[in-house]
């Protein structure tokens, strides 16, 4: 912590006004030099050259001329005046009710959600003594709070948000890709588009069932029906556009004649660029050495690190 003091004559007299312990008893200072209001942090004790801090044990040795910005250097991270003036601010400004305090709570809490934050962290002493800078009676939830009733909360008012917002669009659209994850197990997402946001509905492990074209209908269709249930209309699905794709979309517009089944156009055009790469000899012989000179160069910690020095030279 430490204190702006990029500061004119007026502010650094505000700031002994806030510091008012500084000895009143001290002589003023003669005008020249020492008439910098920050001299007032520093008092003499007979010591030649000598200049010591009144907030904390730093002693000023002066060569030969008293230069003032040695001072505020000092005064800007002296931890006795940063300490001081932080109580000083802490009993000038009222705490939290009863009110502010559950909202700043709920905040809190909601903040550690999405941002993934390991519920843990809640508990570090250092984030109550920060919070306590700026409300000296500031409380923060504990993890258990956060991880317990706060969660469940929190998940309910978001559910709520999300079946209004798809209740109010005029209708949606399904979107749906499959991936492997982390473990290598199968993975299909589902995710609802309106024309302002986007969310995601549910990720489904597949198991052992192959991502045939009947299987990925039912994928689909289940969703619209859940989604209808709930008075959320459906247009249609985007996927990519593989076969087993192509034959969902089939068997899903014999189901529902009036909505709209189809490919994705960036997955299109990703497949047009590769294949234009693919036909080009020259593009596809770069791109294969590129690749393989990068391959052989993350294999080698000393190759890595050498590349590395010649990109920040
Ligand atoms: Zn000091």
């Amino acid at each position: 912590m430490s204190i702006d003091l990029n500061m004119d004559e007026d502010d650094a007299r505000k700031l002994l006004d806030l510091t008012n312990d500084v000895d009143s008893e001290e002589p003023q200072r003669k005008k020249g030099k020492l008439s910098n209001p920050l001299w007032n942090h520093f008092q003499e004790r007979g010591e030649e050259r000598k200049m010591f801090c009144k907030h904390c044990p730093y002693v000023y040795n002066y060569p030969r001329n008293i230069h003032v910005d040695y001072i505020q250097k000092h005064v800007t991270v002296c931890p006795g005046l940063v300490n001081k003036l932080t109580q000083k601010t802490i009993q000038t400004i009222p705490g939290l009710n009863r009110t502010e305090s559950e909202k700043f709570q709920q905040l809190l809490s909601e903040w550690f959600l999405e941002t993934g934050t390991p519920f843990q962290r809640i508990e570090h002493p250092k984030l109550l003594e920060t919070l306590k800078v700026l409300r000296f009676n500031v409380e923060i939830p504990t993890r258990k709070a956060v991880s317990g009733h706060r969660l469940t909360e929190i998940y309910a008012n978001k559910e709520l948000q999300v079946r209004q917002s798809l209740k109010m669009a005029n209708g949606v659209c399904l979107t749906s890709d499959g991936w492997s994850n982390v473990n290598n197990e199968s993975v299909i997402n589902y995710c609802c588009v309106t024309s302002k946001e986007t969310f995601f509905l549910d990720a489904v492990p597949t198991g052992s069932n192959s991502h045939s074209g009947e299987y990925i209908c039912r994928g689909i269709s289940g969703v619209i029906e859940e989604l209808e249930q709930q008075d959320i209309v459906a247009h249609g699905c985007c996927t990519d556009n593989a076969s087993n794709n192509t034959n969902a979309w089939q068997l899903l517009h014999q189901k529902y004649p009036n909505k709209h089944f189809y490919g994705c156009i960036c997955h299109a055009l990703h497949l047009l660029v590769k294949d234009i790469g693919n036909s080009i000899k020259l593009l596809k012989d770069t791109v294969f050495v590129a690749t393989e000179i990068s391959k052989i160069i993350k294999r080698s910690h000393l190759l890595s690190a050498k590349f590395n020095n010649l990109i920040k030279d």
